[in-house]
């Protein structure tokens, strides 16, 4: 018999570590008198490390070419039909300095696996994004590199490296991904980016083909285990040019359960109400951020390339400026009574040592 859901919630709210089956169980259970006890908990925790903040992250897409074959992903080098563009350094660096006087003081540099962006390249080019903006931090989301380079782009001055690790099923893992990835692998480079002083990030898609309960169970229970600073979840949503074309898109009632049963089960996370919620569902990002979350990515690629870092359909906010998505995205948090700040938005138990939060006007 297994123990009763409530008492589960329970044990969550108490901060205890659950086991995978144990969260499985509280997965495949929804009861909505319980669900919105969580949410409201996880809400309460997020208020208490980082009060009615948002914290916002310049994305910069950095490249939509990669070497992979993801089955799920628009941009995998399998699809023919995907178009290809690649930022130069410079480019990079104009989208930082508009980000900059937009009040952004993260940049995530995000892409495929492209061969182009080597250490030789990467290194100048983050020396020069630290140098030129000395308040800022430089995430780095470019997939699976070896330790040395890892070490080499930390030594240049990246702050936070952003690998979700997609799913904590091995068997899971190997449906979602061609034989030439491994599970191990994905693993290795969290742990390794963690040894080498990154502030790290994980996450997975909600509702990915094949997703069952027991493998969210299994996601929650390495995050709880892991405590990464960082962790992205969003639903999946099929791409026509993929194998997943047919599956279903992750939905939003799951995605807010589980960025709620996250916050409790990792109380500082920095946890983003990702762009897929936002195109799920037009309140999405809003109803993520009450659901427990704490961080919005808007996008900061030029428009000319945003419609062409496709991984999924309908991606939202690709036709508009930079200083559009910032201010629409300002004006729907504090319409549900939080507020983008203007900071680097480290983690709450690395910014405890950092100077106090100021309020953007
Ligand atoms: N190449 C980098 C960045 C990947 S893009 C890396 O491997 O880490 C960032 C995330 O987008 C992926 O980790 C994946 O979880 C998510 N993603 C990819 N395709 C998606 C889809 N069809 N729907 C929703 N999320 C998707």
């Amino acid at each position: 018999m297994s123990e009763p859901t409530d008492r589960l919630a329970a044990r969550l709210l108490a901060g205890e570590r659950l086991t995978a089956p144990e969260f499985a169980a509280l997965v495949a259970h929804p009861e909505p008198a319980r669900d919105e006890m969580l949410r409201k908990a996880a809400v309460e925790r997020r208020k208490a490390g980082y009060g009615s903040a948002v914290f916002v992250r310049g994305l910069i897409e950095i490249s939509s070419i990669c070497k992979n074959d993801c089955l799920y992903c628009g941009i995998r080098c399998g699809n023919p039909n995907a178009e290809r563009y690649r930022l130069t350094p410079e480019e990079i660096l104009r989208c930082a300095e508009e980000g900059y006087v937009l009040g952004f003081r993260t940049f995530v540099l995000q892409g495929g696996e492209d061969p182009f962006f080597t250490d030789e390249i990467l290194v100048p080019l983050i020396e020069t994004l630290k140098t030129r903006f000395p308040d800022c931090a430089v995430t780095l989301s470019l997939g699976e590199r070896s330790r040395d380079s890892y070490q080499t782009l930390f030594d240049a001055g990246a702050d936070r490296y952003l690998l979700r690790h997609e799913t904590a099923t091995k068997a899971h893992y190997e449906k979602l991904h061609p034989a030439s990835m491994s599970f191990e692998h994905r693993m290795q480079c969290l742990r390794e980016l963690r040894e080498i002083g990154y502030q790290v990030g994980a996450g997975f898609m909600v509702g990915s083909p094949f997703q069952t309960a027991e493998d969210l169970g299994r996601d929650l229970a390495f995050l709880q285990a892991f405590q990464p600073e960082m962790c992205g979840i969003g639903p999946f949503i099929p791409h026509r040019d993929t194998p997943f074309r047919d599956f279903p898109a992750g939905t939003l009632e799951l995605t807010l359960r589980l960025l709620s049963i996250l916050r409790l089960a990792c109380p500082n996370v920095l946890l983003p109400a990702t762009t897929a919620l936002g195109t799920i569902d037009p309140q999405g990002r809003e109803r993520g951020i009450l659901a427990g979350a704490n961080v919005v990515m808007p996008n900061l690629s030029p428009v000319s390339v945003r419609k062409k870092y496709a991984l999924y359909e309908g991606k939202i906010c690709t036709g508009e400026e930079s200083a559009q998505c910032r201010d629409c995205l300002a004006a729907r948090m504090r319409a549900i009574g939080y507020e983008i700040v203007v900071d680097r938005g480290d983690c709450a138990s690395i910014a405890a040592q950092s100077t106090q939060w100021k309020i953007e006007n």
